[in-house]
This record gives structure tokens, C-alpha cells and sequence, in this order.
């Protein structure tokens, strides 16, 4: 079974890579609210038409040393990296989840997650259409598969959604200053229909510290740089995914720590 599992896993990582190098695509696409199926995938800078060589994930930037077949110009890393990273949680969900009808639901959240994240890393929006998208999805699909009781997710849509507005309203209110943005929280009122509230509440733990340890990392290294303002749904992503696999082990353990002391 375990080894079944793996191979599972294994087939994963592959659909991943080619899903990743589509999401790319729909994030860089979606946000310039062009069409995702056409035109094919051109460079940005030299407008060359990109040949299948050109679009094997992740090898075909390593093989051509992270620049343009024809114009030589640097492409960014951002597409090999949105191919690994989605290639790597699909892989983990898929592991994680074995094959069942949840495995769904986690691929639909992994996937929704991705594509947020490439466009807020490019443009800094997330895209309505696509977590709008990923509401629907996962309103449906919770209706029918869902290990706890249906109104948990559905608060948690609100409870999720409903702490980012808080927050955004706290930040511009007393530091005056726009740190969240509308894409932000619905992103977290998705997270809510998927994780239910207590991971919910958890993901927002998890993003906001590995918020800040990013941001004093960048603070230590080019600490003359000015604040640009980092986007924030990468952290909520990870956060969210973190969550999601790991959040519950670790509440229970911490709660059995409070517990024995
Ligand atoms: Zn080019």
C-alpha cells in the first residue's frame, strides 16, 4: 500500500510540473486578462514565438541557462520555480492524502494556491477570477465531501475573511497604511471553505510568522533598501498548505504539552 502511495506520488510530481508551467501561465495571464489558451507562450522580451523545447518544465530554464533561446534576455525565475514548488505539493498532497475523493479537494487547493501566489509574486494582485473560482469549487465540493460538519467550513469562509478585514482595517486605522489588501482576504475566506476554522485560524498564525521571519531576514540583508512591501499571499499559501497537512498534529501536541505541565 505504502509503496502504491508513493507511486501515486511520484506520478504527482510529474502531472505537477506540467500543471505548474500552466498555472504560470494563467497567473501571468489572467492578471494581463488575456486569454490563457491563446496566443502560445511567447518570450516577454524578444515577443518569439516558444518552441516545445522551450516549455519543458523547470529543464528547459536549467538547460538553457535561465535565458531566451533567441534574444539571450533573462527569463524569470519565477517560472521554473512555480513548475518545482507546484510539482513538490503535489507530490506531498498526494502522499499525504492517498488516493480518495479528499485528494481532490487538495489538489483543487493546492492549485488555487499556486496560481495566487505567481500573480501576487509578479503583479501583486490575486486575481478575483481565480479565487472566486476556487470559492465555487470548494463551496461544491465540500458540500459533498466533508470529514468535519459543513457549517464548520462555511463559518470559517466568514471567520477567515472576516479576521483579514479586521486586520486591514486595524493597519490602515493605526498605522495608516494599506498592509492587506481585498485579494488577501478573500483568499482567506477560500482557505476557510477547505480548512474549517481551526486550521483557518491556524494558517493565519503560520503565514504571519513565516511573514516575519522573511521580512527580518530582508531586513538583515539589504538593510539600506527601502520597504517595498512584500505581497503577502505567498506566506498565506504556504501558510495555508502548512496548515492543512501539519496543523492539527501540531496543535495536539502543543495542547498535550499545556496539558502535562
Ligand atoms: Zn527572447
Amino acid at each position: 500500500m505504502e509503496s502504491l502511495t508513493l507511486l501515486y506520488a511520484i506520478t504527482a510530481a510529474l502531472f505537477g510540473l506540467v500543471f505548474g508551467s500552466f498555472f504560470n501561465v494563467v497567473g501571468i495571464r489572467v492578471v494581463k486578462k488575456e486569454s490563457i489558451a491563446y496566443p502560445p507562450s511567447r518570450c516577454v522580451h524578444c515577443d518569439h514565438e516558444l518552441k516545445p523545447l522551450d516549455l519543458i518544465p523547470v529543464l528547459s530554464y536549467l538547460g538553457l541557462r535561465g535565458a531566451c533561446r533567441y534574444c539571450r534576455a533573462k527569463i524569470s525565475p519565477i517560472y521554473p520555480i512555480g513548475e518545482f514548488v507546484t510539482s513538490a505539493a503535489f507530490a506531498v498532497t498526494t502522499w499525504q492524502i492517498g488516493p480518495s475523493f479528499d485528494l481532490i479537494v487538495g489538489l483543487i487547493f493546492v492549485s488555487i494556491l499556486m496560481i495566487c501566489s505567481i500573480a501576487d509574486i509578479m503583479y501583486r494582485i490575486i486575481p478575483d477570477v481565480v479565487v472566486f473560482s476556487g470559492m465555487i469549487a470548494a463551496l461544491l465540493l465540500r458540500i459533498w465531501i466533508h470529514p468535519l460538519p459543513f457549517w464548520n467550513y462555511f463559518a470559517a469562509f466568514f471567520i477567515g475573511g472576516g479576521l483579514l478585514y479586521l486586520i486591514a482595517l486595524a493597519s490602515i486605522l493605526v498605522l495608516k497604511k494599506e498592509g492587506m489588501g481585498g485579494g488577501d482576504i478573500k483568499l482567506f475566506a477560500f482557505i476557510g471553505l477547505i480548512a474549517g476554522i481551526k486550521l483557518t485560524l491556524f494558517t493565519l498564525f503560520a503565514a504571519s510568522l513565516l511573514g516575519t521571519i522573511y521580512g527580518l531576514v530582508q531586513m538583515l540583508v539589504k538593510s539600506s533598501r527601502e520597504d517595498q512591501g512584500i505581497p503577502f499571499g505567498p506566506f498565506i499559501a504556504a501558510g495555508a498548505f502548512f496548515s492543512y497537512f501539519w496543523g492539527e498534529p501540531l496543535i495536539t501536541w502543543y495542547l498535550s504539552l499545556l496539558h502535562y505541565n
